[in-house]
């Protein structure tokens, strides 16, 4: 991967980015996705920001060696901090990392009001989808759209969600699997939630031969398996 060539991940994550958008990607390691995208013309603003210092400077140096330093700002930064007000972020992405993380971020950018809500937030979340969604859904986003991809071998969900005038209730059913995702029914999508079964059921046989009461957590186990295989009864 680098600028030119985008993961088959992040080049999805690009076409969910609206036109224009005044873009912050938080996380950016090598800001190859505001890079990629501000040489496409998509874009002709972006914050790539980084909270570790070696992918800060990678970011810094893929973007001088761009020379896009007119449009694209690297900022050192703990999450949404990498965004100023004179930036006028109309689009964040936030992609690759686990998504407790992505919703922590999030949470904590409500909380010092560096996201505004009037965002498009495009987010790649590696695992943990439904706390993600279950934060989105508290404060009132709507997900406008969801991906599900594979590349070498790894199921990546991709979620973008604004908030819009009308409230949604998203069932604890639609958080797991992604109301989107549930329509869709992709042959990945079911790849992915057939693995999740084989998972659940490997933890349950660990479980059963460990010492100790294991009757709440094998319990909830259980449930989950269930509800999977109802949704997977719907493959045709
Ligand atoms: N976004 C790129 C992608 O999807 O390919 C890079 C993903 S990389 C696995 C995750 C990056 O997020 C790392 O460079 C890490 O330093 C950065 N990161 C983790 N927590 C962060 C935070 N709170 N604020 C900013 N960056 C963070």
């Amino acid at each position: 991967m680098n600028e030119n060539q985008l993961s088959k991940r992040l080049a999805r994550v690009g076409e969910l980015v609206p036109e224009q958008s005044r873009l912050a990607d938080i996380g950016s390691d090598h800001a190859y996705l505001p890079v990629a995208l501000v040489l496409q013309k998509k874009l002709d603003f972006a914050v790539a920001g980084e909270v570790v210092k070696g992918p800060y400077e990678a970011a810094q140096k893929q973007v001088r060696k761009n020379d896009l330093t007119d449009q694209i700002t690297v900022r050192l930064a703990d999450g949404l901090d990498a965004i100023e007000e004179t930036d006028k972020i109309t689009a964040v992405t936030i992609c690759g990392m686990g998504g407790v993380l992505i919703r922590d971020i999030l949470d904590a950018g409500w909380t010092n009001q560096r996201l505004q809500g009037n965002e498009r937030l495009v987010l790649q979340p590696n695992i943990g989808e439904k706390p993600l969604r279950d934060w989105l859904t508290v404060h009132g986003y709507t997900i406008i759209e969801e991906d599900i991809l594979e590349e070498n071998n790894k199921i990546y969900e991709i979620i973008v969600a604004a908030r819009q005038e009308t409230r949604v209730a998203y069932s604890e059913k639609e958080r797991l699997f992604g109301p989107i995702l549930l329509k869709k029914q992709s042959p990945i999508f079911y790849k992915k939630w057939h693995g999740e079964v084989k998972q659940r059921e490997a933890i349950l046989a660990q479980l059963a031969k460990a010492s100790g009461d294991q009757q709440v957590r094998m319990q909830q186990l259980e449930k989950e398996i269930t509800e999977i295989q109802e949704v997977l009864s719907n493959e045709s």
